[in-house]
């Protein structure tokens, strides 16, 4: 089967890879010759982390999380699975109960434990929440991988290449097309909106860190994802507005005071990028994939491009292809998140 894909960011380069799978012919076409910073997928943090996520996120983002960590574990040579630390600071240790509350499968630790997890962080902290099993891997190394991967399967990256609305209500130069073009579909998907997320990159070789950290704030679930070279992502704002063209003083004020307030020697960082986008999301803040004729979309991942993408592709490739549909015993009872549709 012949298969167009439009938009090169984790969620079409994931449809690309189970399509490869299952021995289509498949074309991906894209604006950029990314990966790189055009899409949202260049912006994220890079956490997998599925436990964490469910404080916010609805439980079928943690079953699709589990099911993608097992896809990228076998995938990515950047994959680490070294869990997350969710600390306070003394202020904020309601928070961390409250945290606890609404998720699973951590562990309480002490300051002696933090020592031991994060000797940078121990003097700073008394207690915190650890969740063994989250990874977390950067998105620019992983990315450029996926990709790379792809080409060596055959698939064919038509690069630089703008599709107007009108191409796009076209027929395909294929038997299906996927659209996967993040925000850019709000043209055919009326309910989609952004929600923008401004990131800072710092670097500092006088704080070590292994793992992912949240460090539970009243206004910014701030955290900091180590990556190689020194470097840290500070993440991320979560504000109702499509406006990607910069980071406010407020979010970068906010997101590097906390930074501080989880190792002062972060004042001494370089800033070496600050970035924005504006995530895809539904009302709901769940991923779908909606059916129009010859044209199936996968959109609206929300702060769970990675996390998600993987299974919601695998989940995409069946529809189209006509096998069995992968869904969850939540899924079956409570949620359409799988909607379909025809024009
Ligand atoms: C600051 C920040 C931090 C985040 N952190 C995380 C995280 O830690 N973990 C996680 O799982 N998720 C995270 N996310 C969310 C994640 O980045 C998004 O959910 C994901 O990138 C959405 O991917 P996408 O492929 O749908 O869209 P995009 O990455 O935007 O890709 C869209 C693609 O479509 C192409 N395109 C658009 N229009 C056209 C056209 N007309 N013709 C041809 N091609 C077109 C673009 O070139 C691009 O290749 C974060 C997001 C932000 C902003």
């Amino acid at each position: 089967m012949k298969i167009e894909i439009i938009g090169s960011g984790i969620v079409g380069l994931s449809c690309a890879a189970f399509f490869t799978e299952q021995d289509c012919d498949v074309t991906v076409i894209s604006t950029s010759n990314g990966p790189d910073e055009s899409c949202c997928s260049w912006w994220a943090g890079g956490m997998l982390a599925p436990w964490c996520e469910m404080e916010s996120a609805e439980p079928l983002i943690g079953e699709l999380g589990l099911e993608s960590m097992k896809f990228w574990e076998k995938f990515t040579s950047s994959y680490q699975k070294k869990g997350t630390l969710v600390v306070a600071t003394s202020r904020d240790l309601p928070d961390l109960k409250r945290f606890g509350r609404r998720t699973e499968n951590w562990q309480q630790v002490k300051q002696n434990e933090i020592a031991t997890l994060e000797p940078d962080l121990a003097d700073r902290f008394t207690t915190g929440l650890y969740y063994p099993e989250e990874a977390h891997f950067d998105p620019r190394q992983v990315l450029p991988e996926l990709k790379n991967y792809l080409k060596n399967k055959g698939v064919i990256f038509q690069s630089n290449t703008s599709l107007s609305t009108q191409d796009l209500h076209a027929p395909p130069k294929a038997d299906h097309r996927i659209d996967c073009r993040g925000l850019a579909a709000q043209d055919h998907l009326d309910e989609l909106r952004g929600v923008k997320g401004e990131m800072i990159l710092i670097k500092s070789s006088e704080v070590k860190l292994s793992r992912p950290i949240r460090l539970l704030h009243p206004r910014i679930p701030l955290y900091i994802v180590p990556r190689e070279n020194n470097l840290f992502m500070v993440g991320a704002t979560m504000i109702e507005n499509e406006n990607r063209s910069g980071a406010t003083v407020r979010s970068v004020l906010e997101l590097l005071s906390a930074a501080y307030a989880l190792h002062p020697a972060f004042g001494e960082a370089e800033i070496i990028e600050i970035g924005v986008d504006a995530r895809p999301a539904f009302p709901d803040n769940l991923p779908r994939i909606i059916r129009k004729g010859n044209t199936t979309y996968l959109n609206g991942m929300y702060r769970h491009g990675y996390l998600a993408a993987p299974a919601m592709a695998k989940r995409l490739v069946e529809q189209v292809l006509g096998y069995n549909t992968t869904t969850t015993p939540y899924e079956q009872a409570n949620k359409p998140a799988l909607s379909t549709g025809s024009m």
